[in-house]
């Protein structure tokens, strides 16, 4: 009786550990020399740049991520050629929220055909910890509305 109940024990615990490594993976805990960087996605998506509509945008583009639920609006105001304000609406996980903050940032200052060199890495490298691949929706959903916003103007 003891022993069975041991035995069923053991096979839980060993459960336990399976459980707990697959939940580890699914956070994307990260090494000690990213925690800095994780955060600062954190800080952003308590108290996000940038995030507010804009009423006189040039360009606005939307971005929905349906396997997170992330919705996000991304606005433009132009100067010219260049990108004199960046922002951006919207709800989800800290990772969206905090990419979509640090792209308006990013771009300030940049001419419009400089967003075209914007590659996705660019984002990753950006946010600085580790993208699972069932996370990328969310690391890049502020990018691409910003080009939607972009391709919209440009028709
Ligand atoms: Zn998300």
């Amino acid at each position: 009786m003891l022993k069975t109940f041991l035995d069923r024990l053991s096979v839980s615990l060993q459960q336990q550990v399976i459980i707990v490594n697959i939940y580890v993976l699914m956070y994307d805990l990260v090494p000690m020399d990213e925690e800095l960087y994780r955060q600062n996605i954190l800080e952003l998506y308590r108290h996000p740049r940038n995030k507010s509509e804009m009423v006189d945008a040039d360009l606005i583009g939307k971005g929905i991520n349906a396997s997170c639920g992330d919705r996000i609006v991304f606005y433009i105001k132009l100067d010219g050629d260049k990108i004199s304000d960046a922002s951006f609406i919207g709800d989800g996980c800290a990772i969206s929220m905090a990419s979509a903050s640090m792209l308006t940032d990013k771009i300030k200052g940049l001419a419009t055909n400089e967003l075209r060199s914007i590659a996705p890495g660019d984002i990753y490298n950006m946010l600085g910890v580790k993208i699972n691949p069932w996370r990328t929706n969310c690391a890049l959903l502020g990018y691409e509305a910003m080009n939607k916003a972009v391709k919209a103007n440009a028709k």
